[in-house]
């Protein structure tokens, strides 16, 4: 049978099939990271090893401990300067005594899944059958021992206090995916900010984003038309630019690339981009 296996990043690439074509199938990505993804890729950290921590039942004096050494420990190798890694320890320091006692307990950390959204009989089109995945890792599983309900969990860092948005498709294929624990049809947003002025608990904030069953069999409906679509331009070599997205956001990262002459595109890609890590979700993992 053959599989398509699409996963968030993928999805949003393939808004344009050409950047899809360069970071995807390529590999291209900028040779420093932003600072806000450093500081998030140590944020994840931290909460990674205190909410093991939690499950293997290790006190949280130790814990905590063990977060912050490690995040100390990573953070020697990231380009940051010593203010954002000190602010990343404050923070993290902070966010663990404020979520002290917490009725929200992890049943799983930064959990791998593969979820089938479809699966086809053969056909004229796909002779050996066909099948869809959807892959991601779960920042955290939850269960509410109060309200005796699962949640899955993304944690968010940042600098500034803004609603996240449910229509992404990391959330909605998350919670699709989240079914399989029996987690609930919402998403929770764990907002860990790095602001100096304000006070915890505006600073740490646990937004849930609810979705109808409608909204998304929406997200499914589309993504598997989306894979097919990224399936056909993978067959045929053939990877379309759309020129809408160019500028969006602070604009795309490839624009220098797209600018110049075809001829001269591979070598832009070699000389001012290096070859990033491969999707994996399962990479490690027994
Ligand atoms: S610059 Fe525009 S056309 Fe080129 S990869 Fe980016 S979005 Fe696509």
């Amino acid at each position: 049978m053959k599989t398509i296996t699409v996963w968030s990043t993928g999805l949003n690439q393939s808004a344009c099939m050409r950047k899809y074509d360069f970071n995807v199938n390529q590999l291209r990505v900028p040779h420093t990271s932003a600072p806000s993804l450093e500081k998030g890729t140590l944020v994840h950290l931290a909460a990674e090893v205190y909410y093991k921590g939690i499950m293997k039942g290790v006190r949280f004096e130790q814990r905590v401990a063990e977060a912050l050494d490690e995040m100390g420990a990573a953070a020697s190798s990231t380009g940051l300067s010593s203010e954002d890694i000190v602010m990343c320890h404050k923070t993290m320091k902070e966010y663990f005594d404020y979520y002290r006692g917490d009725p929200l307990v992890p049943i799983a950390v930064e959990a791998p899944f593969a979820y089938e959204l479809a699966q086809y009989e053969p056909d004229e089109d796909f002779p050996e059958g066909l099948q869809i995945i959807f892959e991601g890792k779960f920042d955290a599983v939850f269960k509410n021992e109060q309200q005796d309900c699962i949640l899955v969990a993304d944690h968010k860092s940042g600098s500034r206090n803004s609603e996240p948005s449910g229509l992404s498709n990391q959330a909605m294929g998350y919670v699709v995916a989240g079914q399989q624990f029996g987690a609930k049809r919402m998403m929770m947003i764990n907002k860990i900010g790095f602001q100096k002025t304000l006070p915890a608990e505006k600073k740490f904030v646990r937004h849930i984003l609810p979705y109808s069953k409608e909204v998304l069999h929406d997200w499914v409906e589309w993504t598997i038309a989306r894979a097919m679509y990224i399936d056909r331009c993978q067959e045929s070599g053939s990877y379309p630019p759309d020129f809408t997205k160019c500028d969006e956001y602070s604009g795309c990262m490839y624009k220098d690339v797209c600018l110049a002459p075809p001829n001269a595109r591979q070598g832009i890609l070699q000389r001012f981009f290096k070859v990033g890590e491969k999707h994996d979700v399962f990479e490690g993992e027994e």
